[in-house]
């Protein structure tokens, strides 16, 4: 299948998700997770009608930035992101999903404030509670989301989750369930019912419908899109 045609089926099935459970698919959108693509094949992909490119690592970013990769579409990171690294990607991305600590909420917060922007962001929760991962520990969550409804240059826009890798198909609803229940409580009670906080970005490959049938707003897909990919390098 070509990059095209995986677009298009992926789409479809997102839509096909949403209108199952009783969604607008006009809800959900999707990331293109472009982790070791080129710049040409992620310009392909916007050609394609990718809307979104979600970017793990720095380096990477920075690279398809001068490359001008990116031209028609936005950029989320969604990384781990190191403190130190924050000034490559603070103001340049239309949302950091991946703030899961902090020392990272008020490193973002301090280089927003340096370079005179609100950043939109994320916060990551460890939903799974696996040493591997980051994000934040669900019960540190309701403090962390306060302090950034509080930071005067981020505004919080929802929650990520990367759940443990699925195993047995429908394996991450539970996860996806409870991410969501944070979701809604974070947005209620801390948030006030902000509308800006309308982002729930869970799903990936192998699990992007379940996760849009349980209330995602952004599903975050690699392989389905570009392929298998070579290992990462350490
Ligand atoms: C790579 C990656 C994805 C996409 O993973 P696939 O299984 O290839 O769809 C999603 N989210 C994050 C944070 C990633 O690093």
């Amino acid at each position: 299948m070509s990059l095209e045609e995986n677009i298009a089926r992926v789409k479809e099935n997102i839509a096909r998700a949403a209108r199952e459970a009783g969604r607008d698919p006009g809800e959900v959108a999707l990331v293109a997770a472009t982790k070791v693509q080129t710049s040409d094949t992620i310009r392909a992909a916007i050609a394609a009608g990718v809307g979104i490119c979600g970017e793990n690592r720095v380096q990477e970013l920075t690279g398809h930035l001068e490359d001008g990769a990116y031209e028609g579409a936005r950029v989320h990171f969604i990384g781990h992101l190191q403190t130190n690294k924050v000034k490559y990607v603070v103001g340049r991305v239309d949302l950091i999903e991946s703030v899961g600590s902090l020392r990272l909420l008020e490193a973002v917060d301090r280089q927003a404030a340096k370079v005179g922007v609100v950043q939109d962001i994320l916060l990551e929760v460890n939903i799974g509670r696996e040493e591997s991962k980051g994000g934040c520990l669900p019960e540190d969550l309701p403090d962390l989301a306060r302090r950034a409804v509080e930071a005067q240059h981020v505004r919080l826009r929802g929650l990520m989750c990367i759940p443990p890798a699925a195993g047995a198909p429908g394996a991450n609803v539970g996860y996806f369930q409870a991410t969501r229940q944070f979701f809604v409580d974070i947005r209620e009670k801390i948030g006030d019912n902000d509308t800006d906080i309308d982002c729930l970005s869970m799903g990936m490959s192998g699990d992007y419908e379940d996760a849009v049938r349980e209330g995602a707003t952004l599903v975050r897909v690699g392989t389905a899109l570009f392929g298998p990919r070579p290992p990462l390098r350490p």
